[in-house]
């Protein structure tokens, strides 16, 4: 699939998936061992590029969770919580190397499961989950050095839930950190992407980490619920939607289950007249074509001060005209597939509701595939700050673009969203960086650079974009009990 502009056809430069290694069916993780579900249903995850069924997944009931939780429970109590801390060190390290052995068979299944160019999952979402494993191994025995003068105690057994957006990156999000402060887990991926976090299940079985200590169970959200009601876990780990989010807090309220919720976004980017343009360009493509605008924290609201506008809506129709949109395994796209019909539904919704309010719309001049979920790259302009897509997360690659005149405007128009996971500020004054970035109530702020993460570095929103930190000792300290 190429771009009808001629200008930027690309002959095909197919990943080949000759050396991944895929089942039919797959069973649950629990306690070392794959065990088939107590309802023995499956469910499928299909290829979201041609429909095609990739293989079939087990759906775990209430009884499977509980065995689950069970076994989390009782490596905890036998084993992971009296090994020495390098001891367990060692573990994630090992996992980490692994993962980094199978680097290019993790980044094959991602892309074909997900959706996701298969140069996403290549050079960004595996190096970085395999970087997490790296950078929690190196804390498990340091935790006196990372909070001095105070006691460190694991919480216990942690229930993890994911979304579909990063599979595997979720996953060590929340296993390795999990693991390094003495924790054991339960995790479950999204009923859409369940493939890769199986196959980290594959890798935490072949390092030999006890039985237990990470259980992997697939399933819809009625297992994603067993798991948070369960009376034995401790602690809750979500990322995913704002709806759900409130139903996991109304749930555990009253419990003395701790947890952390990364929700939803609807992120500003903002450019100012003496940006370098160029690389603004870049930034915003970056922040929400990349990826089909699949990131919680997608750049989803460009605001460009006024006097430039035309100038940087030409130039990033131009570069949109060069984005080629196709199947995710070519090495040349650079928009993939949406990950689901149910994802595409949605998105082609808000399209027409943004028509519908009276925004004015431009799509990329690129052709679509016919089978497949695909959605075209979409700026919409004309649109006011009460629009519903100015308001609403997407989840999809359609940007809004406004504009503004003085620096307090922007700063409360981008305030303006019930949302506050991150932000981006292109600017040639660090004073005006510096500024902006203590005004903007969003829990991430780029500077002249957009979706840039590093294990080191903590991640997570205000408002209705959840509580809590993921990444760096943020990270650790919302797996301990400092006292
Ligand atoms: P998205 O809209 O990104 O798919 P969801 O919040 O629906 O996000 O899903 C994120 C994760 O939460 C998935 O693993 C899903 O199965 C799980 N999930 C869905 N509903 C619930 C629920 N009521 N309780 C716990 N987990 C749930």
């Amino acid at each position: 699939m190429t771009s009808k502009n001629k200008n930027w056809e690309y002959s095909p430069s197919l990943e080949g998936t000759g050396h991944i290694k895929l089942k039919k069916k797959y069973d649950l993780f629990i306690n070392g061992k794959w065990v088939k579900s107590s309802s023995k249903k499956y469910f499928k995850t299909i290829n979201p590029n041609d429909e095609k069924l990739i293989a079939e997944i087990s759906h775990a009931n209430q009884k499977d969770v509980d065995l689950a939780v069970n076994s989390a429970r009782k490596a905890y109590d036998t084993v992971w919580s009296k090994m020495p801390a390098n001891e367990r060190g060692k573990y994630i390290y090992r996992i980490a190397r692994i993962m980094q052995e199978r680097a290019k068979e993790l980044a094959v299944i991602e892309s074909l499961d997900s959706g996701k160019p298969i140069r996403e999952a290549r050079d960004i979402d595996i190096p970085l989950a395999c970087n997490h494993f790296f950078y929690y191994a190196g804390w498990a025995d340091k935790l006196d050095y990372a909070f001095p003068n105070r006691k460190t105690k694991p919480l216990g057994v942690a229930g993890q839930i994911i979304p579909w957006n990063f599979p595997l990156l979720m996953a060590a999000w929340k296993i390795a950190p999990a693991l390094a402060a003495g924790n054991t887990v339960v995790l479950k991926p999204a009923e859409t992407t369940s493939l890769t976090a199986l196959k980290l299940a594959e890798i935490i079985e072949e390092s030999g980490l006890p039985a237990g200590v990470v259980n992997i169970i697939t399933g819809h959200g009625d297992t994603g619920a067993s798991i948070v009601n369960h009376p034995d876990i401790n602690k809750i780990a979500f990322t995913g939607s704002t709806g759900v989010g409130k139903i996991i807090q109304k749930a555990i309220a009253g419990t003395d289950k701790k947890a952390t919720l990364e929700l939803g976004g609807k992120s500003a980017n903002i450019i100012f007249d003496d940006a370098p343009l160029d690389q603004a360009i870049e930034g915003i493509v970056n922040g929400i074509f990349f990826n089909q605008g699949h990131v919680c924290c997608a750049g989803s609201r460009l605001f460009v001060q006024e006097n430039i506008a035309d100038k940087v809506i030409r130039k990033l129709k131009h570069r949109m005209k060069s984005l080629v949109v196709g199947n995710p395994l070519d090495k040349n796209t650079d928009v993939g597939a949406i990950n689901s019909k149910e994802q595409l539904h949605i998105i082609n919704k808000y399209i027409k509701l943004g028509k519908k309010e009276g925004a004015e719309i431009y799509q990329s001049e690129c052709s679509i595939p016919k089978k497949g979920f695909f959605c075209p790259p979409t700026i919409f302009t004309n649109v006011a700050q009460s629009s519903i897509i100015v308001q609403e997360e997407i989840f999809g690659p359609v940007l809004t673009i406004q504009t503004f005149r003085t620096v307090d405007e922007v700063i409360q128009k981008a305030n303006n969203t019930p949302f506050g996971l991150a932000a981006g500020v292109w600017t040639d004054k660090g004073s005006r960086i510096f500024n902006l970035t203590t005004k903007l109530k969003a829990g991430v702020v780029w500077a002249n650079t957009y979706n840039k993460f590093d294990p080191a570095s903590p991640f997570g929103g205000y408002k209705e974009s959840g509580f809590g930190r993921e990444g760096g000792m943020h990270g650790l300290s919302a797996y301990l009990k400092l006292s």
